[in-house]
């Protein structure tokens, strides 16, 4: 498969770690077919990141670092990214699925003629025979997908695998002298980031999520303190977003954020299946519902059939005690 190049996701400067998965999945399908990875960073003010990913076992780390990349825009980033890839004789192009990634790497996959697999959860057999496999239908539907064409682009689902760690060496890492395009068709006007004192949902290792149930806003804030305790970010289902009872940056699902933290606490949510698409990955599940029947038992490794207002404030009480706060 030649060389993949790995996107790495920026923010204010700084590394994403979920950048760390799209390397694992690099590092494998290079395992599989005998080709080898290197890692693109494009953005502004970001020359530093280059030294953090050298590590990685990457043939080289290349930097395109120009003040005209510092507010992202898919247009002139699809077509740096397909200079990069031209430059560094990339067959492929990959990056961990995100809101940027998703809107960038069809542009990139169109612009190198490429077929491209989105939400890549598994790489089966090797060589010329290497195949993907997705989720289709909230995940009810695995689907193996093999591309054709000569080249290739990637969204690779974080979740299924694991950051990559450290593997020693250091790549050599190169400054690339990409300038935006000036002629392109889009223009940056602002950008209002949310502004949390809690952990990001994408990358959070606990995450505490809260349903209907939970009936509106002083509802769902019982799960503050909760929150607060574990350091955990907070999410919701779609139901809470569309009722305005939680923003929509908090909607974990088919239609929101795919997540596995190390913990996930469900409370008063039912656990449709499209909810269950964007945290089924999770590595501890514990769900708080009074109805046993509940959907979410069927997923969850501890399950409480309780009011969720009588239990997360007596689960509260709890922790302060154990953790003398
Ligand atoms: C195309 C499509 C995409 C979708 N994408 C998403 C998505 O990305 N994310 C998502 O979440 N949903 C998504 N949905 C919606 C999904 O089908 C469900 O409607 C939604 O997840 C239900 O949210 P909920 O669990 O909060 O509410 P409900 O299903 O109404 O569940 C509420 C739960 O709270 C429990 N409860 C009530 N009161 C209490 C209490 N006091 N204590 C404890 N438990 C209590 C009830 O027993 C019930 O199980 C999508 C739907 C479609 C069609």
């Amino acid at each position: 498969m030649g060389t993949i190049l790995v996107i790495a996701e920026t923010f204010g400067g700084k590394l994403r770690k979920s950048t760390l998965n799209a390397i694992t999945f690099a590092r494998t399908l290079a395992g599989k077919t005998g080709g080898d990875f290197a890692i693109g960073i494009i953005g502004s003010g970001i020359a530093a990141v280059g030294g953090e990913l050298a590590g990685y076992g990457a043939k080289g780390v290349y930097v395109i670092d120009n003040p005209g990349f510092a507010n992202y825009l898919a247009a002139p980033f699809a077509k740096a990214i397909v200079a990069l890839a031209d430059q560094v004789g990339a067959t492929s192009v990959a990056a961990t699925s995100s809101t940027f990634t998703r809107d960038l790497l069809p542009r990139v996959a169109a612009r190198l003629g490429a077929g491209m697999v989105s939400e890549v959860v598994a790489v089966i057999g090797d060589g010329a025979g290497v195949k993907f496999t997705r989720p289709m239908w909230a995940g009810n539907v695995m689907a193996t997908v093999e591309v054709k064409s000569a080249k290739a682009v990637f969204g690779v689902r974080g979740t299924e695998f694991e950051a990559a760690a450290p593997s020693g060496g250091a790549s050599p890492v190169q400054t690339v002298a990409i300038a935006p395009d000036a002629g392109a068709n889009q223009r940056y006007v602002k950008f209002e980031p949310v502004v949390s004192s809690r952990p990001d949902l994408g990358e959070a290792s606990v995450v505490v999520a809260g349903g209907r149930g939970l009936k509106d806003k002083a509802g769902f804030a019982i799960l503050d303190p909760l929150a607060d305790l574990l350091k955990a970010a907070i999410g919701g289902t779609r139901a809470v977003v569309d009722a305005g009872i939680a923003p929509n940056d908090l909607q974990i699902g088919q239609t929101g954020k795919v997540i596995a933290p190390n913990l996930y606490i469900g409370v008063a949510l039912s656990g449709a299946i499209q909810h269950l698409a964007g945290m089924k990955a999770s590595k501890t599940i514990v769900a708080i519902n009074k109805d046993p029947e509940a959907p979410i038992f069927s997923v969850a490794d501890y399950g409480l059939v309780a009011d969720a207002f009588k239990a997360v404030p007596e689960l509260v009480e709890e922790i302060r005690k154990i953790k003398g706060v």
